[in-house]
């Protein structure tokens, strides 16, 4: 690839970045539309609405927006005229803005319907490659592996049973992305399970991944079962939660969203540089060759690294990290300096106001994108401690409500539907008397996964609190959302766990609440947890719309 071809690339990644950028600018500008004051002039407060406003005319037009860009320079120049006078707003000043925003709104709308054209094709493509994971159940004993189907279809697994060894073979020739849950002993040969997946095995350069079921644990089997290609080995009986987690991690395909970078540098074309050596390693990535714009980008972008050059003209790289690191939403955020600089005595200091890392000029692509990969991996994993639940990973009460207003925000800008729903399992206080804590946690892990697996890439689960759990239903309206929901609870009360020896089941109840009644978030959450309260009233195990009908 020649320096044009790598710049055209870049360019790419930047119109990428932007266009799945828009819907977020759109919201950060009614956000902070909405914090201006109605009986005061707040000059901050403007600034940053005009500085939004300002980067949006200048770049929509060169990403493709033109209509948007022109909107976007209308209502430019007439801030521009409010700024001037900076004198509290009259509401007719007021709903002119207000009018304007719209306008860009219902622009980015339009645009925002192949967006989401492009993410219901992402969403497809990921379901194909969960269903494209089949898994092949091998066991003599028909009830059990029947009843292994009939437990791992909840999960929604696609599951076929062999009962011969010579039927999976035959199967076997034909396929290729499968899970293989393997028997070991069988009537013919009591190591028959490990000796057909040697065969199967032969001659693939990648193996198939075999769980092994056996009721025996010997080490030389154990032995056996690894040269087979095994990845697992469970002891019988088959501990549903374990093998799920086990399927989950072989199936599970990460649609990941590309890291951001946003690059600080005075140098056009040493910024293009390092802007197409991480583009072509699939970063999204944003130039600022002016530092002042630094915090229009932060906003906007949503940086999950920052390079920044150590010496620019207005403003030097140490002193726009301060600035950075005083904002308490970024206070997280990786920076990296950039510099011909060789002096130790200014590394450390640049390392000390709060630079995680400081890289000299010239520095070949392949060493940027490692450093620069390295550092967002490092401080996703710190920030998923945050916003994560640690036994079920899911999103914690903090980061689900936080989503929560964001949808509630997005929902009610497209004017599209939400739903938000409360899950509460039934009784678990008696699962934990019964059986034991761990028992419970793995009945709490194993909703968890159900939810993930039954609900769609773009809901969002949480963890409520401790057996309470918040589903956030985009695009979902209350009647559709009851029916997902219900078949969820249906199946969930199906579900058999294990405890010893002992088998037993549990329901959830579950209240709903649809955005079309409510305002705000608040109110949003109390409403679906006063419709989880009737739930529970009238005998569990049911689903109650709030102010609305109930299942069963
Ligand atoms: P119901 O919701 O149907 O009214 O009854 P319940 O028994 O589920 O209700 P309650 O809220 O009184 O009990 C919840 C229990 O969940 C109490 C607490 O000990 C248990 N619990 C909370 N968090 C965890 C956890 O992380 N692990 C386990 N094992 N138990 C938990
Ligand atoms: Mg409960
Ligand atoms: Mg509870």
């Amino acid at each position: 690839m020649n320096n044009s071809e790598k710049f055209r690339e870049a360019l790419k990644q930047l119109s990428d970045a932007y266009t799945a950028q828009l819907p977020q600018k759109l919201i950060n500008l009614e956000l902070i539309w909405d914090k201006f004051p109605q009986d005061q002039w707040d000059e901050a407060c403007f600034q940053t609405l005009y500085r939004m406003v300002h980067s949006l005319s200048g770049s929509a037009r060169t990403f493709g927006f033109p209509a948007l860009g022109d909107a976007a320079r209308t209502l430019e120049n007439h801030l521009k005229m409010l700024g001037e006078a900076k004198r509290a707003l009259s509401s007719t000043q007021r709903d002119q803005v207000y009018e304007q925003l719209a306008a860009l709104n219902q622009l980015a709308i339009r645009q925002e319907h192949t967006d989401a054209d492009s993410s219901a094709a992402v969403s497809a493509e990921s379901a194909v490659v969960h269903a494209s994971h089949q898994i092949f159940i091998v066991e003599d004993d028909s009830d059990l592996a029947v009843e292994l189907k009939i437990q791992l279809s909840y999960f929604g697994y696609d599951v076929s049973v062999f009962n011969a060894l010579n039927d999976f073979k035959a199967a076997m020739q034909q396929s290729r992305d499968v899970v293989v849950l393997m028997d070991i002993n069988f009537p013919e040969d009591p190591l028959g399970g490990i000796h057909a997946m040697n065969e199967v095995q032969r001659g693939r350069a990648t193996p198939i991944p075999v769980i092994f079921l056996s009721a025996h644990g010997e080490f030389d089997i154990r032995l056996e079962a690894v040269r087979a290609g095994g990845i697992a080995y469970m002891n019988k009986p088959v501990n549903m939660g374990v093998l799920v987690g086990k399927l989950d991690e072989l199936t599970s395909v990460q649609a990941a969203e590309a890291d951001r970078v946003l690059i600080v540098d005075d140098e056009v074309t040493l910024a293009d540089y390092y802007a197409a050596a991480l583009g072509q390693a699939g970063l999204s990535v944003r130039v600022a060759n002016n530092p002042l714009h630094v915090l229009n980008y932060l906003v906007e972008f949503s940086p999950d690294l920052i390079l920044i050059d150590m010496y620019m003209p207005e403003c030097n790289g140490m002193e726009l990290a301060k600035v950075i690191r005083q904002l308490d939403d970024f206070i997280g955020i990786p920076i990296v300096f950039l510099s011909s600089e060789t002096d130790v005595d200014k590394q450390l200091a640049a390392i000390g106001i709060g630079g995680d890392d400081f890289l000299c000029k010239p520095i070949a692509a392949q060493h940027l994108v490692s450093s620069v990969t390295s550092r967002i991996r490092r401080s996703q994993l710190l920030r998923s401690f945050m916003v994560r639940d640690s036994l079920t990973g899911l999103l914690n009460h903090t980061a689900i409500k936080d989503q929560l207003a964001r949808e509630i925000a997005r929902a009610k800008r497209l004017n599209k539907p939400l739903s938000f729903a409360m899950v509460d399992i039934d009784f678990f206080k008696n699962v934990n008397d019964s059986y034991g804590h761990p028992v419970g946690d793995r009945v709490i892990k194993s909703l968890s996964r159900l939810l993930k697996q039954r609900l769609r890439e773009i809901d969002a689960v949480g963890r409520y609190g401790g057996e309470e759990f918040a589903v956030i239903l985009v695009d979902t309206d209350g009647q559709t959302a009851m029916k997902v929901m219900d078949t969820i609870r249906h199946d969930f009360s199906l579900l058999r766990h294990l405890a010893g020896e002992t088998e037993f089941s549990v329901s959830f109840s579950c209240g709903i609440a649809d955005i079309s009644d409510y305002v705000d978030v608040s109110r949003m959450a109390d409403a679906a947890d006063r419709a989880l309260y009737q739930a529970k009233h009238a005998g569990r195990n049911r689903i109650v719309l709030a102010d609305g009908e109930s299942t069963r």
